[in-house]
């Protein structure tokens, strides 16, 4: 039995499950949009700029690219040098980033101002230029291509329709505020509509890799689990050194 294909305006909820993010592709690709890269400047009308934040794990960012590959579909993997939900440093996670480019996407660094500066006080363009440059350079050496792009983590309020001269930001006007702008955020499509109102003319669609599974599993559950993970590794580290330092 084949199902109809819903055309985006009528997808009324997702359950995040991997295989209905690849029909609600597959419908916007019915639509008769394309999907571009932000290397290419402003969208051209129907054109969407599909952009990935890897906050949770990479591997269901892997997960994610080879769906997408199989579609057809172009998109851009931004990346955290400094979450500790995924260590670059690792092989391992490198050779995924290159698998990821290898199946066509673009790389970009995902930028987490927390890290530097507090959420309040804009430190100026040159200090936010430096250290995004910094990471940019980090960035390129370990996937051996050089990525000009950057979204931000959480984003403050100052960096939000503003551009940047040494990088791309995918926050500034050509990409936010002059164009439509969807996220799948907080699993929030699983009670909103991902498209109502109808699908833009030229959008940045936002959707988080970590939030999807073969599933659908609920994001408090994901959450939990990669904290989990995470607190596991620090212990595993610390523990010899408390055993030690206590005989
Ligand atoms: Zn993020």
């Amino acid at each position: 039995m084949t199902e109809r294909l819903q055309s985006p305006a009528e997808v009324s909820s997702l359950d995040y499950r991997l295989d209905s993010y690849a029909r609600l592709l597959r419908s916007v690709r019915a639509a008769g949009y394309e999907f571009g890269s932000f290397e290419d400047g402003r969208p051209a009308a129907g054109e969407i700029l599909l952009r990935h934040d890897v906050d949770l794990s990479l591997d269901r960012a892997l997960a994610m690219a080879e769906r997408e590959r199989d579609l057809g579909v172009r998109s851009t993997y931004c990346v955290l040098l400094s979450a500790p939900a995924y260590d670059l440093t690792r092989p391992r996670n490198v050779r995924v980033l290159q698998r990821i480019a290898d199946l066509g996407h673009d790389l970009a660094l995902h930028f987490d101002t927390h890290r530097y500066w507090s959420t309040d006080a804009d430190p100026g363009a040159a200090v936010i230029e430096a250290k995004v440059a910094d990471e940019l350079d980090v960035l390129s050496r370990l996937v051996g291509e050089t990525p000009s792009t950057a979204s931000f983590h959480i984003p403050p309020e100052w960096v939000l329709d503003r551009s940047f001269e040494s990088f791309t930001n995918t926050y500034a006007p050509t990409f936010f505020d002059e164009i439509g702008y969807r996220s799948d955020s907080s699993q929030k499509w699983r009670s909103v509509e991902p498209f109502g109102g109808g699908l833009p003319n030229r959008l940045q669609l936002l959707v988080h890799p970590g939030l999807w599974h073969a599933d659908g599993r609920p994001m408090a559950e994901i959450v939990s689990e990669r904290r989990k993970r995470c607190h596991s590794r620090v212990d595993e580290y610390f523990d010899p050194m408390s055993e030690a330092a206590e005989q």
